[in-house]
């Protein structure tokens, strides 16, 4: 099974998406953790994303394709994968349907989860509180808006891209965490 998790930053991609790789075994690919860790490592491409991420701007596309391109391809992935956090863009998606149509596979099912802005705020806000010891260093509110702007102007436009997808599902992420993961459990259920 593939499935594409879309949703603005802070609408709990990460952690309903670690739900989806339990109940579903299948790989979890955030590419946000990926780059993360490759910045933590001082890895060349840590070095070269390090300041893009930041700032909250996208990291190119090129740089991505290639990160995605070798992750599908591990063992892991043989019986399917949650993307979270990729695709980001059109150019993004263009290529997604490139590599998976070269290796005969489809996307499954789009999940949207969807938040109010005004929520995200205060996520966002809080989760920078609530870990000051070790913050993601692009949780501050400036850096936020830069993210929900790039996600507007990006990534909102790939609902239209996908929504005629025959199993485009769109999630209220505004409920309970464990009411979320149970809504998005029935609708991939449906699908088997
Ligand atoms: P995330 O954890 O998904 O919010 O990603 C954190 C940061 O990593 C983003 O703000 C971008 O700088 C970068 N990033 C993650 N995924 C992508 C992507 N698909 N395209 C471009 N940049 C990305």
């Amino acid at each position: 099974m593939i499935i594409i998790l879309l949703g603005p930053p802070g609408a709990g991609k990460g952690t309903q998406a670690v739900y989806i790789k339990n109940q579903f075994k299948i790989a979890h690919i955030s590419t946000g953790d990926m780059l993360r860790e490759a910045v933590k490592n001082q890895t060349e491409l840590g070095l070269i994303v390090k300041d893009v991420m930041e700032r909250g701007d996208l990291v190119s596309d090129d740089l991505l394709l290639k990160l995605i391109d070798q992750r599908i391809k591990d063992d892991d992935c043989d019986n399917g994968f949650i993307l979270d956090g990729y695709p980001r863009n059109q150019k993004q998606a263009s290529s997604l349907d490139k590599i998976l149509s070269q290796s005969n596979k489809n996307i499954d099912a789009i999940i949207q989860i969807d938040v109010d802005f005004s929520i995200l705020e205060k996520r966002i806000t809080g989760r920078a509180d609530e870990n000051k010891g070790e913050k993601r260093v692009d949780d501050n509110l400036e850096v936020l808006k830069n993210r929900l702007l790039e996600y507007v102007d990006q990534t909102e436009p790939l609902i239209s891209y996908y929504s005629s997808h025959e199993n485009y599902i769109v999630i209220n992420g505004m409920n309970d965490i464990s009411k979320v993961s149970e809504d998005i459990k029935n609708n991939l259920n449906k699908l088997k």
